[in-house]
């Protein structure tokens, strides 16, 4: 029976929920995951539960995790091991195996929430220490750059493989339906990014906007977290080639990236066409109107381009039908227009 006990820090917050999770595991010695902030009296309880200290082990650098991690060091000579460890601290690596009280701790690289996230799995018990990846309650805050939604789906599904059973959270209870939860979350971002494009299809361009859109219900106070989290779904569809942005007026907006579409019908054409192959015919079928004709070169200027025409034609799509070409040649010539006299 392995040991696992939670401390909670005094830390309550929009981020923190009730405080961070500090995780004693194991017995002389033990390992302490995520100290938690920079509070002596929190630290003090810690080390009088855990006794023995071989190893300070750091989910990640957020504060409200990592903060507490040298003084701890200093009261019990254990090491700090982390990704991305602070001054004196050590790197540990994706598959690191750490043996503590019994048990044998596997650190697994999990970026997303923040660039050096790691889970700590424990696979006699099936356990797995998710510190902000995963949480007991609400989802993990993706604030790019440094969090990045495409490595966090990629780190959830790494971490549905382990086929834990229970998680052990950085904040909120501990989950015992861990995969359940694993579910649950990769369907949120699911929905999300159903919403953000959703959003985008109704005319919303900037962050702002779509955040009002789809957090409609919620208290304003959380607008700024929601920001975001829309704002990294965005950069997730832009990796992808399903938005691009564009500046207007110093502010940056997004659109669905797409196909053009036809300028009389609105249909999909591919390429740099502006015509649909319906209406780039008729196009070229039509009179033009008598005022254009006005600058339009006599049959007796041959090498002269009518540009008009050809601007409003467009490039042909790469794929186009090279028989279609030939016709749209033979339309261009017999109804290149007579200039008109009267
Ligand atoms: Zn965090
Ligand atoms: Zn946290």
């Amino acid at each position: 029976m392995l040991r696992i006990v939670r401390i909670l820090a005094p830390n309550p917050g929009v981020y923190t929920l009730e405080g961070t999770n500090t995780w004693v595991v194991g017995e002389g010695p033990a390992a302490v995951i995520d100290p938690g902030p920079d509070d002596p009296e929190h630290l003090y309880r810690v080390t009088h539960e855990a006794g023995e200290v071989s190893a300070i082990l750091l989910t990640h650098d957020h504060e409200d995790h990592a903060a507490g991690a040298a003084l701890l060091s200093e009261s019990t000579d254990a090491p700090i091991l982390s990704f991305r460890p602070p001054e004196g601290g050590r790197q540990i690596r994706d598959g690191h195996e750490l043996r503590v009280g019994g048990a044998t701790l596997q650190a697994i690289l999990a970026p997303g929430h923040s660039h050096d996230s790691m889970v700590f799995f424990v696979r006699q018990v099936s356990a797995l220490f998710t510190g902000d990846s995963v949480l007991g309650s609400g989802t993990s805050l993706i604030d790019p750059p440094d969090g990045d939604l495409v490595h966090y789906l990629r780190s959830l599904r790494k971490m549905q493989e382990l086929r834990s059973r229970v998680i052990y959270p950085g904040h909120g209870s501990v989950v015992y339906d861990a995969q359940g939860k694993l579910e649950e979350y990769v369907a949120h971002r699911g929905r999300r990014e159903q919403q953000v494009l959703a959003s985008l299809e109704d005319g919303l361009s900037t962050v702002d906007d779509m955040v009002f859109d789809i957090y409609e219900e919620y208290p304003p106070e959380v607008y700024p977290l929601a920001a975001r989290t829309v704002l990294a779904h965005l950069l997730k569809l832009e990796r992808e080639g399903r938005v691009e942005r564009f500046r207007d007026q110093d502010l940056e907006h997004w659109e669905v990236a797409g196909d053009r579409q036809c300028e009389r019908c609105g249909a999909p054409v591919s390429g740099r066409a502006r015509l649909c192959d319906r209406h780039r015919l008729e196009a070229l079928q039509e009179r033009p109107d008598p005022a254009v004709l006005q600058d339009w070169p006599t049959p007796n200027q041959p090498e002269a381009e009518p540009e008009a025409v050809r601007e409003l034609v467009g490039e042909p799509a790469p794929d186009a039908d090279p028989g279609l070409e030939e016709e749209f040649s033979g339309l261009w010539d017999d109804t290149e227009p007579e200039p008109d006299q009267s």
